[in-house]
């Protein structure tokens, strides 16, 4: 089964909007266990548009179109569809009352081009739009299917969840092999280290596929594995992540969509410990991660932005000696910082970070991307030298998920050698 997914507008061509739609049908198609053989995107022009239906309606089985469906003057798709399948227009009397409820909920005056948008091609199915006007069209022709969405991003995932992926699955065949897709992410191990550490790869997933996926959070390894039912999958998922938790586990923070604030808050809230943070370059990025939890509050109560020397004397009483000598961004700071929150708030631990993130501020033994985080609790003060890269904002994100990792592994008792 081939699949193609045409995006229209020249606002993505330009790079003006980038293209989610694409990605999002890509990977709902995935998880239907359908491959996409090709995405394309075309601009708001009839004949690149009409071009571009000829090509995927003849190599592909289902083609599916987002954009250009809405009342303007460059939203053309409808006008190609008819006259790609040689159809004509007539006036749905459902979608018709859907936009006229539409318009009067919102006390809104009705015009004759939103009227229009009730105009679908004879011999179409009709998508209803339940978070907009512009109806979507499924159409079946030599076994084929054609399916035509708004543009608008949230009207299209409504309608791919509510109606196209129902209607498609209804026409798939039972599939004989199940395909499940799992991750384990990490932090604080580069992608070269943790593909040596983990050894010989085909060994150890035995035919399941196995992709190393880095950004500003670390690596996430992602591993898609077959299987003909469901138990066969959970079986083969346990044991490759058996294996790979032997060889790299204390790296591991969590699987799939799991955010590392949200597993530190698990651990903070399920040991009885409260935190405290003092931020310099981070402008307060790690508190902010810490509050998006539910619950923050029973176990955040502070944090500082400190992040001018004066902050730093004032509100911490971090030592002027040390800062002219060490500079703000050291490691003694560091743990001054996280010593200091911890004991002005009272809390069980305090954490702080302070650093250089760039573009500009770098001296000649500190350069840009050098971090330094500190942790302490009621005993001991540590503090650990990271080097990130050039840019400013991904450095942030850098350094506030060093430190959460900083806090998982302490909570956990796993010494951080890297
Ligand atoms: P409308 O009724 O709003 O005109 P439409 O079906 O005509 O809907 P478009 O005009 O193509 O849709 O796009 C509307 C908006 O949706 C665009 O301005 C853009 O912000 C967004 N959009 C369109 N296509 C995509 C895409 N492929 N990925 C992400 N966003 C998109
Ligand atoms: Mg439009």
């Amino acid at each position: 089964m081939k699949v193609e997914i045409i995006t229209i507008g020249d606002e993505i061509l330009s790079g003006h909007t980038l293209n989610t739609n694409a990605a999002f049908i890509g990977k709902a198609l995935s998880d239907l266990q359908l491959d996409v053989n090709r995405v394309c995107v075309v601009g708001d022009n009839k004949e690149d548009i009409l071009n571009e239906f000829k090509v995927a309606f003849e190599n592909a089985n289902i083609v599916l179109v987002s954009g250009g469906l809405g009342p303007t003057h460059d939203d053309i798709t409808k006008k190609c569809i008819v006259d790609f399948f040689e159809t004509e227009l007539v006036i749905n009397e459902e979608v018709l009352n859907d936009i006229k409820g539409f318009f009067k909920k919102r006390n809104r005056k009705i015009t004759q081009v939103n009227e229009d948008q009730a105009l679908v091609p004879v011999g179409a199915k009709v998508i209803r739009n339940s978070q907009g006007t512009a109806p979507g069209i499924w159409i079946e022709k030599d076994k084929k299917v054609f399916v035509s969405m708004p543009g608008v991003p949230h009207e299209m995932r409504t309608m791919m969840e509510d109606s196209v992926i129902p209607m498609l699955q209804d026409m798939l065949p039972e599939k004989k092999v199940i395909r499940k897709v799992f991750s384990l992410l990490t932090n604080g191990i580069g992608e070269s280290t943790l593909f040596e550490k983990l050894g010989n790869l085909d060994e150890l997933l035995d035919g399941s596929k196995m992709a190393f996926l880095p950004n500003q959070f670390g690596v996430k390894m992602r591993m898609t594995i077959h299987g003909k039912d469901d138990e066969e999958i959970t079986n083969k998922k346990s044991e490759i992540e058996q294996k790979i938790r032997t060889l790299v586990g204390r790296y591991i923070y969590g699987k799939d969509e799991e955010l590392l604030e949200e597993v530190v808050a698990k651990l903070l809230i399920e040991r009885g410990l409260t935190v405290s943070v003092a931020e310099s370059c981070t402008g307060g990025l790690i508190s902010a991660r810490l509050t998006n939890v539910s619950g923050s509050s029973a176990f955040y109560e502070r944090g500082l932005i400190t992040y001018s020397n004066g902050a730093k004397y004032e509100l911490l009483h971090v030592s002027e000696d040390i800062i002219a000598n060490k500079g703000a961004v050291s490691l003694d700071v560091a743990q001054q910082m996280a010593n200091s929150v911890r004991s002005i708030s009272g809390t069980d631990i305090g954490l702080s970070a302070t650093g250089i993130m760039g573009p500009t501020g770098a001296t000649q033994d500190k350069p840009i991307g050098t971090v330094y985080i500190g942790l302490a609790d009621d005993k001991v003060c540590t503090a650990k030298e990271f080097h990130f890269g050039d840019d400013r904002l991904l450095n942030k994100d850098r350094t506030s998920q060093a430190a959460l990792e900083m806090l998982r592994r302490y909570l956990l008792g796993i010494p951080y050698d890297e």
